[in-house]
C-alpha cells in the first residue's frame, strides 16, 4: 500500500461494546485510536465507520435488551449516538486528531446531486486532515430507508470516497470454509479475486450486541470490490494488527498465486502470511474494472422501482465491451409500475418459440437502468423496432428504453458476458 492511501476501517457494536456487561471497549478503542493516528501520519487518509449507537443508548437508560418499538430504538440511538461520537472524541484528542461526525441513510444518496454533496463533504474533510465518522442516521431512518447493517453502509462509503481498503474489524480472524466454532475441520479462505467462486458457510450470525454476520460480510465484500475497493476480514481484539496487514499487503507480490486453484492459493498464503509473521485475515481483491462512480450509484443508491426482462440478444449487447443502448425490440417482460427516468432491475430471460418472454425459464438480474419510458408505455412498444413508437404511442421521446449511459452492470456480469463471447467469437 503507498503513502497516501485511502482506508476505512468498520467497526461493529461488538467490537466496541462488551457484549455482557455492555460496558465500552475502551482499551479497543484506544488501540484503533493509536493505529489510526500512526495510519494519518504516515500520510493515508482514513475513515472510522462505528456502529454501537444504540448499544450506548441502552446501557445509558439501564436496559438489557433492545426494546420492540421503533420509535424506543430511534430514541435509544440519539442518546448513545452522542455518547458514543464524544468517546472518540475525547480518545483522539488526546492525540490532536480532529474528527467528525457522519450519520446518514440511504435516502440521503437516493438522488445523484446530493450522492456527490456527501461525496464532496467526506473529500473535504479528509483533504482537511479529519477523520470521519460515519453511523448510519437510526434515530431517522426506518425499513424502507435503512442500509440495514453497517457492513453494507462502509462497503458504499468505501465507494464514495474510492477507497483503496476496506477493513472490517470482527470478531472472527477471517472467513472459514464452515463454522469455526462448531467444525474442526473448517479451514480459513485468505484470499479472494472471484466471489462467484467462493464456497463458504455464513451461518456464524453475529453476536447478541451487532446485527452483522458472515453474510452481510459478503455483500459487502461484493459491493466494495465491485468498486474497486480491496476489502480485508480481521479480528478487532488486537487492532494494532491492522498496521502489520497494511504494510503486508503493500509489499506482498501477488504474481506468485496466479495459475494455483483456489485451495492452493489458500495453502500458498497460509504460508506466506506464516512466513511474514502476519495475522490471519481474509483479503477480498477489488475489481480492476471497476464500476464507475455514477454507475455504482445507479445500481446501489437507487431505489429500484420495477424490472424489465430482456431477451438474450439483447443482454450480449448490452453488455459487450463497447456496450449499446436498450432498445424496445430486446425487451420481452415489463414488471411493477413506475414512471419514466425511474430506475429499474435488468433481467435476462428466454422467449418462447413464438417470441414471447418464456416466464417459466429463470431469469437473471443483471444490472439496472434508468428508464426513458414508464412501464405502461414500454409495456406496449417492447419487441416493436424504434420507428415504430411514434405511431405506437403518439409521441417519440427517444429510440432507445435507456440510454448506453443510464445503464449499469457489475464488473461480474461483464466479465462474465465478455468471456462467454470471447468463447464464441475463438469457436467461429
Ligand atoms: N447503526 C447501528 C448502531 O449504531 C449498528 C448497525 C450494525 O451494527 O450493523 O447501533
Amino acid at each position: 500500500m503507498g503513502k497516501g492511501s485511502t482506508i476505512v476501517i468498520k467497526l461493529g457494536t461488538s467490537s466496541l461494546v462488551d457484549e455482557v456487561t455492555k460496558e465500552p471497549r475502551l482499551a479497543t478503542m484506544s488501540l484503533i485510536v493509536e493505529t489510526v493516528v500512526k495510519l494519518r501520519r504516515a500520510g493515508h487518509r482514513v475513515v472510522i465507520v462505528s456502529s454501537g449507537g444504540i448499544a450506548v443508548g441502552l446501557k445509558t437508560m439501564g436496559l438489557d435488551r433492545r426494546p420492540k418499538k421503533l420509535a424506543q430504538v430511534q430514541a435509544l440511538a440519539a442518546i448513545g449516538q452522542s455518547k458514543l461520537i464524544g468517546r472518540w472524541d475525547s480518545l483522539f484528542a488526546q492525540l490532536g486528531q480532529r474528527i467528525a461526525q457522519i450519520l446518514i441513510t440511504r435516502n440521503d444518496i437516493s438522488d445523484w446531486t446530493q450522492y456527490k454533496n456527501a461525496q464532496n463533504t467526506m473529500q473535504e474533510l479528509l483533504d482537511m486532515g479529519v477523520v470521519p465518522i460515519v453511523n448510519e442516521n437510526d434515530t431517522l431512518s426506518v425499513a424502507e430507508i435503512k442500509f440495514g447493517d453497517n457492513d453494507t453502509l462502509s462497503a458504499i462509503t468505501s465507494a464514495l470516497i474510492k477507497a483503496d481498503y476496506l477493513f472490517l474489524m470482527t470478531d472472527v480472524d477471517c472467513l472459514y470454509t464452515a463454522n469455526p466454532r462448531t467444525d474442526p475441520l473448517a479451514k480459513p479462505i485468505l484470499i479472494v479475486d472471484d466471489m462467484s467462486a467462493l464456497n463458504v458457510d455464513t451461518s456464524s450470525s453475529g453476536s447478541d450486541v451487532g446485527t452483522g454476520g458472515m453474510t452481510t460480510k459478503l455483500i459487502a465484500a461484493d459491493l466494495a470490490t465491485e468498486a474497486g475497493t480491496t476489502m480485508i476480514i480481521m479480528k478487532s481484539e488486537r487492532p494494532e494488527n491492522l498496521w502489520k496487514i497494511v504494510e503486508y499487503i503493500s509489499n506482498s507480490d501477488d504474481d506468485v498465486l496466479n495459475g494455483l486453484t483456489i485451495e492452493d492459493r489458500q495453502v500458498k498464503e497460509l504460508e506466506k502470511l506464516k512466513a511474514n509473521d502476519v495475522p490471519l485475515h481474509t483479503r477480498f481483491i477489488g475489481y480492476k474494472q471497476h464500476v464507475k462512480n455514477r454507475e455504482f450509484w445507479m445500481l446501489h443508491g437507487l431505489h429500484s422501482h420495477g424490472a424489465l426482462i430482456i431477451d438474450q440478444g439483447a443482454h450480449q449487447a448490452l453488455t459487450r465491451t463497447n456496450k449499446a443502448g436498450l432498445l424496445p425490440v430486446g425487451i420481452i417482460g415489463v414488471v411493477g409500475h413506475f414512471h419514466e427516468h425511474e430506475c429499474v432491475a435488468l433481467k435476462a430471460g428466454f422467449r418462447s418459440p413464438d417470441g414471447s418472454w418464456d416466464s417459466t425459464r429463470p431469469v437473471t438480474e443483471i444490472g439496472r437502468a434508468r428508464v426513458n419510458y414508464g412501464s405502461v408505455d414500454i409495456e406496449k412498444i417492447k419487441g416493436r423496432q424504434s420507428h415504430e413508437i411514434e405511431d405506437i404511442l403518439g409521441y417519440h421521446d427517444s429510440e432507445y428504453i435507456a440510454h448506453r449511459d443510464n445503464l449499469a452492470f457489475p464488473p461480474s456480469v461483464l466479465e462474465k458476458s465478455q468471456s462467454s463471447l470471447n468463447l464464441v467469437h475463438n469457436d467461429i
